[in-house]
């Protein structure tokens, strides 16, 4: 099992796809969930607890999350010191990335850091200088000897023209990643969609901008034999070339947990206090027991249900867009599939005359790439 150990609940900076829209959002009414609004801002529980919890799952793998978690280093390096799980990874801003020392950083088997793109775009939305902070510190990382995967996550809405940023953070001369994942804006909030001008965008720039990219990712596996990991395609072609279908992606609520700062294990980080989605404690719930949560209606009606998986648990059982809102996200992700798939007899080919093989595209599934965006 996957679970996401949610630090605290603060964070060093105030991008504007969170931060500011959490602000816009305050008004919203959340349907008839009962939200827990008192917990604690910071990891509040013994931490041998989550060590005890954690041994009892051979496949337990630690990621910590936030708000920001490194801004609880301590937390951070009293953890790795006591609990022993498969691997540890982090969800990271970067900006305090110089905070641990090498011999933490370099044990993470996975750090995924927040970058939109290049400095403009990034600045724009996480704030001046965040993407200088974030570079340096990455650098430094690599020059202390981290070796494990390093993926940039991007949040995507309307001034990011996918194909120019995506490729941008493969190719730019400061800091090339060859791992990147990007998420949709999208079904989040209450009331930002109405303000917003999300549908044209996805129709005029978004997806386009997907059918080039896939392009893109084959023609770079046919001129250099190699596979990028671009999570959405990847995941998306891994599943038809293999011919499987899929339970929600993020493993959200079956397979990737997350923990409170009380302790109480839910199904993701965004359903933070929701009571109704509480599913045990660390303290004398089994990982190996705990319930599963699966999306309902109406993506189990779906007809591209067992490729998307359902996309977002917190936004099937929330609703936070509008029925119609949220057919332009399932848009999207049809854009997307339809994109690889289009691509897929040229991966079949290259495949065949041994350029690339099918190994290429395994990845750790559940890793904090929610697949689709
Ligand atoms: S495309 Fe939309 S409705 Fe269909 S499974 Fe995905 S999220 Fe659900
Ligand atoms: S996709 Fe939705 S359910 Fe999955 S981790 Fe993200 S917010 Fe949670």
């Amino acid at each position: 099992m996957f679970f996401h150990v949610m630090l605290t609940t603060e964070c060093n900076l105030q991008c504007r796809y969170c931060f500011g829209e959490a602000v816009d959002d305050f008004s919203g009414d959340f349907a008839d969930f009962d939200v827990d609004y008192d917990l604690p801002r910071k990891a509040a529980y013994d931490f041998a607890l989550l060590a005890e919890f954690c041994r009892k799952d051979p496949e337990c793998v630690l990621t910590f999350y936030g708000g920001e978690p490194l801004l609880c280093a301590d937390a951070i390096r009293h953890i790795m010191n006591s609990a022993k799980p498969k691997h540890f990874m982090i969800q990271t801003n970067g900006v305090l990335l110089d905070r641990l020392e090498q011999e933490y950083v370099n044990r993470f088997h996975t750090i995924l850091v927040s970058i939109d793109g290049d400095e403009a775009l990034t600045d724009y939305y996480r704030g001046k200088g965040t993407f200088r902070r974030v570079i340096d510190n990455l650098r430094l990382i690599i020059q202390n000897g981290f070796r494990g995967e390093l993926i940039a996550r991007m949040t995507v809405m309307e001034q990011t023209n996918i194909y120019r940023q995506v490729t941008w953070l493969l190719n730019n001369s400061e800091f090339p990643f060859s791992s990147v994942h990007w998420q949709l804006n999208a079904g989040f909030w209450a009331n930002d969609y109405a303000r917003r001008n999300f549908k044209e965008w996805s129709q005029t720039s978004y997806m386009p901008g997907i059918k080039r990219l896939a392009e893109y990712w084959v023609d770079y596996m046919r001129e250099k034999h190699r596979v990028l990991r671009l999570y959405p395609l990847l995941g998306i072609a891994h599943s038809l070339l293999h011919n499987e279908s899929s339970l929600l992606r993020c493993g959200g609520g079956w397979i990737n947990y997350a923990i409170q700062t009380d302790g109480t294990i839910i199904p993701c980080p965004t359903m933070w206090g929701m009571k109704k989605y509480y599913l045990g404690h660390i303290s004398h719930t089994n990982p190996l027991e705990l319930k599963k949560i699966f999306v309902g209606p109406p993506c189990i009606e779906c007809d591209i249900f067992s490729v998307c998986g359902g996309r977002c648990l917190y936004a099937n059982v929330t609703r936070r867009w509008s029925k119609e809102a949220y057919a332009t996200v399932c848009d999207t992700v049809r854009g997307l599939v339809n994109a690889v798939a289009t691509e897929l007899p040229r991966i079949r080919q290259l495949i065949e005359q041994k350029a690339i093989s099918l190994g290429d595209f395994d990845f750790l599934k559940y890793n904090g790439c929610e697949i689709i965006p």
